[in-house]
C-alpha cells in the first residue's frame, strides 16, 4: 500500500486548526501537537482547539472593509473554519461575532474525528527537522519551543503587549439605564449601551486614571502595545477626551429615552449564543481586579455588574518575519518549515486563521510536489504575507488587515479620493483575482 505523506503542525489554535483541516482535506496525514490542557498558556481557559482568548468578535464581514474582505477571500480559498464561524455566530450588527465556547468545541470535535489528523496532546519542545512542519504555536508559544525556534532562526524574538476585556452577566445589568441599540440604528439592536452624562463620564475617568495597575516585570518595562488594541488605561492617559472619541464614542447612538446622543457610551457585545454573557467593547485592561470592579460599577447600568472574567494583559511574542519568511510562509532557506498565525506578526483572529489557511495549502503543495501559492498584493491575504515578509523594516510591528498595504488601484484621482468607491474597486479586484485562481488552490 502506498504510504501517505505526513506533516507536523505545532499548536491547535486558530491558525493550526485551519492549517490541519486544509492539509487533511488534501489527503495529507497530520500530527497535530497541542499542549493544552496539560500545559496551559497564560491566556487560554480551556483545552479546546481554536479558542478565542479575548473578544468574541472577528470584526467586519463587509467587503468594503479590509478585514471583511479578508473573510470573503478566505471563503473563496476554501477556509474550513469560516463555515463553523457562521454556524455559531451571535447577533453583532455588521460585525461577525461568535459563541466562543461552542465554536471551540465544534472545531475540537471535527478535528478529533478527522481520520487524517492524529491529535497529540503534548508540548513539543523542539522544532522537528526531518519532516515538513507548520509552527502555529501563537503569541504565547511555550518557553522551550521558543528557545528552539530562536536557535533555528538565529534571531531574537520581538514582542508587544495585548490585553483582554472583562465579561459580565447580562442579568446583572440595570435596563432602566442601559438600552439595546446598534450604532446608526443599523440592523437589529444587538449591542447593550450604557450612557453617561458629562459628570458621570468625568467621575469614571477620574477613577480610571487613578486606578492601580498590575506591575509589569522589570524585563517588560519597555514593552510596546499594539496600537489598535490599547488597554483602556493607556488610551485614557493620553487625555480626558480620548475615550469619548475612541471606544466610548456616543456618535450614532440616539438614546431612545431622550432622543439625543449622550456625552459618552459604553457598549457591550453579546458573548455567547444564549446571550447570558456580554463583553465590554474596547475595555481591554491591565488594572488590578479590585480596581476593574470599582471602575465597571461606576458605569451607569453596571452598578451591580457581576464580572465573570476580569481583564488581563499578556506578552505576545512574534518572529522577525521580514528577516526570516518568504510570502509562501516558508522559512528562507529552510523550505520545509512554515510559520502561521500571530507568531508571524499578522495580528488578529481573522488574520491568524487566514495565514493558517495559506500555510495549510502551501505545505500540502510542498509535500505533493506542486507549485506553492504566492498571493499578490491585490488581495488582503497577499498584502499581509508580503508585508510581513517584505523588505527588512527597521522596527517591524504586527499588522492587521488594512487597505494601506494593498497594491494601489489604477484609477483616476477622482476615484482614488472617493474612499467608498475606491474600497469597492479594491474589493472587486481582489475577489475577481481569487475567483480566477481558486480552482487551482
Ligand atoms: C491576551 C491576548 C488577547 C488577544 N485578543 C484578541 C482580540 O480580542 N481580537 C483579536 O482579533 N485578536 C486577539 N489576540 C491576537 C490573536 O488573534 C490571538 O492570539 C489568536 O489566538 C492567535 O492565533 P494563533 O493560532 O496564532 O495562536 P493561538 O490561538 O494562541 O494558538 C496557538 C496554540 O499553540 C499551543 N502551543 C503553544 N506552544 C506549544 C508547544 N510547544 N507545543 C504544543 N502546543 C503549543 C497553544 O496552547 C495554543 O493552543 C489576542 C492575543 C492575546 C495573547
Amino acid at each position: 500500500m502506498k504510504e501517505k505523506k505526513k506533516i507536523i503542525i505545532i499548536g491547535a489554535g486558530l491558525a493550526g486548526s485551519e492549517a490541519a483541516l486544509q492539509a487533511a482535506k488534501r489527503g495529507i496525514n497530520v500530527d497535530l501537537y497541542e499542549m493544552r490542557p496539560e500545559k496551559m498558556t497564560p491566556a487560554h481557559k480551556t483545552g479546546d482547539f481554536a479558542e478565542f482568548v479575548c473578544s468574541n468578535s472577528l470584526g467586519s464581514y463587509d467587503t468594503c472593509n479590509a478585514s471583511g474582505l479578508l473573510k470573503h477571500e478566505m471563503e473563496m480559498l476554501g477556509s474550513q473554519l469560516m463555515p463553523i464561524i457562521h454556524e455559531v455566530a451571535v447577533p453583532a450588527g455588521n460585525a461577525l461575532s461568535i459563541d466562543r465556547n461552542l465554536f471551540s468545541s465544534k472545531v475540537t470535535q471535527i478535528i478529533s474525528n478527522n481520520p487524517n489528523i492524529k491529535v497529540i496532546r503534548k508540548e513539543l519542545k523542539d522544532v522537528p527537522t526531518d519532516i515538513p512542519v507548520i509552527i502555529a504555536s501563537g503569541p504565547l508559544t511555550s518557553d522551550a519551543l521558543s528557545t528552539s525556534i530562536k536557535n533555528m532562526l538565529g534571531q531574537d524574538y520581538l514582542h508587544f503587549f495585548d490585553a483582554i476585556a472583562p465579561i459580565i452577566e447580562k442579568d446583572s445589568i440595570d435596563f432602566n439605564k442601559a438600552f439595546f441599540l446598534n450604532r446608526y440604528n443599523k440592523g437589529s439592536a444587538d449591542y447593550i449601551n450604557c450612557p453617561m452624562n458629562k459628570q458621570e463620564y468625568e467621575n469614571f475617568y477620574n477613577i480610571l486614571i487613578n486606578s492601580p495597575k498590575i506591575e509589569l516585570k522589570s524585563f517588560e518595562k519597555d514593552a510596546k502595545f499594539f496600537e489598535s488594541c490599547l488597554p483602556i488605561e493607556v488610551i485614557a492617559s493620553r487625555g480626558i477626551d480620548t475615550l469619548r472619541f475612541g471606544p466610548l464614542k456616543p456618535v450614532g447612538l440616539i438614546d431612545p429615552r431622550t432622543g439625543t446622543e449622550n456625552y459618552a457610551v459604553v457598549q457591550l457585545r453579546q458573548d455567547n449564543k444564549s446571550a447570558s454573557l456580554y463583553n465590554l467593547v474596547g475595555f481591554q485592561t491591565n488594572l488590578k481586579w479590585g480596581a476593574q470592579k470599582e471602575l465597571i460599577q461606576a458605569i451607569p447600568g453596571l452598578e451591580n455588574a457581576n464580572i465573570v472574567r476580569f481583564g488581563v494583559m499578556h506578552r505576545n511574542t512574534f518572529i522577525n518575519s521580514p528577516k526570516v519568511l518568504i510570502p509562501t510562509l516558508q522559512v528562507k532557506n529552510i523550505p520545509h518549515i512554515f510559520f502561521a498565525g500571530q507568531i508571524t506578526g499578522t495580528e488578529g483572529y481573522t488574520e491568524s486563521i487566514a495565514s493558517g489557511l495559506l500555510a495549510g495549502i502551501n505545505i500540502s503543495k510542498y509535500i505533493l510536489g506542486q507549485e506553492l501559492v504566492e498571493l499578490s498584493r491585490e488581495t488582503v491575504l497577499g498584502a499581509l504575507t508580503h508585508y510581513i515578509s517584505g523588505d527588512v523594516q527597521s522596527d517591524f510591528q504586527p499588522i492587521n488587515s488594512n487597505w494601506g498595504i494593498l497594491a494601489p488601484i489604477d484609477a483616476d484621482k477622482k476615484i482614488r479620493k472617493n474612499k467608498k468607491l475606491k474600497n469597492e474597486l479594491l474589493a472587486k479586484r481582489a475577489l475577481d483575482l481569487l475567483q480566477s485562481i481558486s480552482k487551482n488552490v
